[in-house]
C-alpha cells in the first residue's frame, strides 16, 4: 500500500518532510501544541496554538518569564485563530475546533498535495466549555483515540451530570460540603457549569442551604425549627411590601401590598417549607 504521506511518533507526531513537530514531549525548534492539558506541552522554541490554548497555558504554568520558560523560548505572541492559514514553508497550516477542551485543535497540514490532520484529543459529543468539533476532510488521519476501544462504552452526558448535581445539592442539604475531583482544565468547568444550571433550575440559590446551615446548628433540625427560617424571612419581607407600595401609590397602595403579600397562598406556601 502507498502511503502517501510518512508521519511519524517519537515522544510526539513528526512530519519529518516539514521537520514539523505536533505535541511534542520533549522541546523542539518550532512544534504546534493543540491544547493545554500536561501531556501535550513541554518546553520549544516556539510554540503555535490557538489563542485561548496560549492564555490557557500562560495560567496554568505561570506568567511572564516562568511562563516562556515552560512553553516556548520565545516571547509570547497572539495565538491562531480556528481556520487561519499560515504557511510554514511550502506547507499551509491551521487549526481548527476538536471539542475537547476550550482551545483545543486539531491541526491540518496541507502539503504537497495532500491534507494530513492530527486530530488530538476529540471529543464528539457537545461540551459546554469547549468549541464544538469541526469535522475536517483529509487525506491521511493521525487520531488520539484513548478511549477509542470498544470497551469503553460512557453513559449519557446529561445522567453523569445529574447524577454530580443530585450529590452535590443533597450533600450540602445534610449539612456536608461535597467534594468533587475533576481534572482542573476541561472537567471542572464542564461541571461547574452544570452546577451552575442545576442551582437555577433547583430553585433554592446557594444563600439559602448556607443560612440553612446555621439556621440549623442554632435551633435544630426538627421539622418546625428548619421550615421556621421561610417563615421568619417572610415576615421580615412583609414591610418591604409595604414601603415598595407606599412608594408607587401612596399608602393605600402600600396596604394593599402588605394585604396581598400576607394573604397570598404562594407566599404563605413558601413562608412553610423548607427545601432540603
Ligand atoms: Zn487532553
Amino acid at each position: 500500500m502507498r502511503v502517501p504521506y510518512e508521519v511519524r511518533y517519537r515522544r510526539g507526531v513528526h512530519l519529518p518532510a516539514l521537520d514539523l513537530w505536533i505535541d511534542a514531549r520533549n522541546g523542539r525548534e518550532l512544534a504546534v501544541v493543540s491544547h493545554a492539558h500536561g501531556d501535550h506541552i513541554a518546553r520549544h522554541r516556539r510554540a503555535l496554538c490557538t489563542e485561548a490554548t496560549r492564555r490557557v497555558l500562560a495560567l496554568r504554568t505561570g506568567s511572564g518569564s516562568r511562563r516562556r520558560r515552560a512553553v516556548a523560548e520565545e516571547p509570547p505572541r497572539p495565538g491562531l485563530a480556528y481556520g487561519e492559514e499560515l504557511e510554514l514553508r511550502d506547507a499551509v497550516l491551521s487549526l481548527h475546533p476538536a471539542g475537547h477542551v476550550l482551545g483545543s485543535s486539531q491541526v491540518l497540514v496541507r502539503h504537497r498535495g495532500v491534507r494530513v490532520l492530527y486530530s488530538g484529543d476529540i471529543k464528539l459529543r457537545d461540551g459546554r466549555t469547549a468549541e464544538p468539533l469541526e469535522h475536517v476532510e483529509c487525506d491521511v488521519l493521525v487520531v488520539e483515540a484513548t478511549f477509542g476501544r470498544p470497551e469503553y462504552r460512557f453513559p449519557p452526558t446529561d445522567h453523569v451530570a445529574r447524577a454530580i448535581c443530585d450529590f452535590c445539592l443533597d450533600s450540602v442539604a445534610s449539612g456536608v460540603t461535597p467534594v468533587l475531583y475533576a481534572y482542573s482544565l476541561g472537567k471542572g468547568q464542564e461541571v461547574l457549569s452544570h452546577l451552575a444550571d442545576a442551582l437555577r433550575h433547583d430553585g433554592a440559590p446557594p444563600l439559602y442551604y448556607l443560612l440553612l446551615h446555621y439556621w440549623m446548628a442554632l435551633f435544630g433540625r426538627g421539622d418546625f425549627a428548619v421550615r421556621a427560617l421561610s417563615g421568619v424571612t417572610s415576615v421580615v419581607s412583609l414591610p418591604f411590601f409595604w414601603a415598595a407600595g407606599r412608594r408607587l401609590g401612596g399608602r393605600t397602595v402600600g396596604w394593599v401590598a402588605f394585604g396581598l403579600a400576607l394573604s397570598s397562598p404562594f407566599a404563605i406556601d413558601y413562608a412553610t417549607s423548607a427545601r432540603m
